[in-house]
């Protein structure tokens, strides 16, 4: 085999508790994903040495993905290869479409993705459990761009566990011109809440609507802890999430650490609407997609 193609979806949160930071430095999540159809696309070609090239949609900055040997897929493969005790070796090219820094876990799918292709190129059949093991230490987003569905995250979000999910969910993503730091986001969560609890709101309603397929249900239900720090440092998410429910979204939630918007729409129709609607608005870039989708997968042999 000379190469191959692994594509990986973008996640949405949900739920996302967050309990106080703790001594370790992180903070304690009760957190349910959702893999959605927008996906990152890793093609790695067997070559002598490494490279790493990126290709990014007209709408992202040149600049927005490191290629200088700083990339989370450079680190994903030195760790695939150290874990095997072999030279890193591959040509590997990146076709971006999920937001840089949208809270969408970009970066994650593209080191879930570069483990999934690169034990494929090496041969080495890693088991399920050891990539899972070395995707938690790329990063808390990692392990679960490898399982994809529906999943409930806890520890810091790498410990997930397949839930069910009997919708199919149809969202509109608004993502913003500029992205916002997740540790920023972090930090401002800590200061505007010095006094959480040590233990995140659990997610017993939103796991209950999503198993009985319940739209509304979920609308009430989604619950971001990070969307008051998100939106105190971008007020103009507030606006966003407005226009979007005021234009007949079930409900508009900021994604993860934001500062990508979703909107939870009725059907696929609805969400071609609301799209158009947010676009005639004014915002340049808006997207649909539906959710669960699979994680890492392979597409195409290259
Ligand atoms: P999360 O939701 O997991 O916190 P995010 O979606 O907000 O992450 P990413 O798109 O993963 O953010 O990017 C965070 C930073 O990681 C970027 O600013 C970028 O400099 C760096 N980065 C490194 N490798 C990649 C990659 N392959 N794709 C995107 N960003 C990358």
């Amino acid at each position: 085999m000379s190469g191959l193609t692994v594509r990986a979806p973008a996640k949405i949160n949900l739920h996302l508790g967050v309990g106080a930071l703790r001594e370790d430095g992180f903070h304690p999540l009760v957190t349910v994903y959702q893999a959605i159809g927008l996906y990152d696309d890793l093609t790695v070609r067997e070559a002598p040495g490494w490279t790493l090239g990126v290709d990014l949609p007209g709408w992202m900055p040149a600049d927005a993905v490191p290629t200088g040997g700083e990339n989370i897929v450079d680190k994903a493969a030195d760790l695939l290869a150290a874990h095997h005790g072999i030279e890193r070796t591959g040509e590997v090219h990146i076709a971006k479409a999920i937001p840089v820094a949208g809270g969408m876990a970009g970066g994650s799918a593209d080191a879930a993705a570069a483990l999934v292709a690169l034990d494929r190129l090496w041969e080495v059949r890693t088991p399920d459990e050891d990539l899972l093991a070395l995707a938690a230490q790329l990063g808390s987003d990692v392990p679960f761009a490898l399982l994809g569905g529906t999943a409930l995250g806890t520890g810091r979000g790498e410990l997930v566990d397949p839930v069910p999910d009997r919708g199919t969910w149809w969202w509109v993503v608004v993502p913003a011109e500029v992205g916002l730091s997740t540790p920023e986001v972090y930090r401002h969560f800590d200061r505007m809440f010095p006094d959480a609890p040590a233990d995140p709101v659990p997610a017993d309603a939103l796991l209950r609507a999503i198993a009985d397929a319940d739209a509304w249900a979920l609308a009430d239900a989604l619950h971001n802890d990070l969307e008051a720090p998100a939106v105190d440092l971008r007020p103009e998410l507030g606006a966003l999430i407005e226009a979007g429910e005021s234009a007949g979204a079930l409900r508009g939630i900021v994604s993860g650490s934001g500062p990508t918007c979703v909107f939870l729409c009725g059907s696929a129709d609805h969400a071609r609407s609301l799209a158009a609607d947010l676009s005639g608005a004014g915002h340049p870039v808006v997207l649909a997609a539906n959710g669960p989708v699979a994680g890492a997968h392979l597409v195409s042999y290259a």
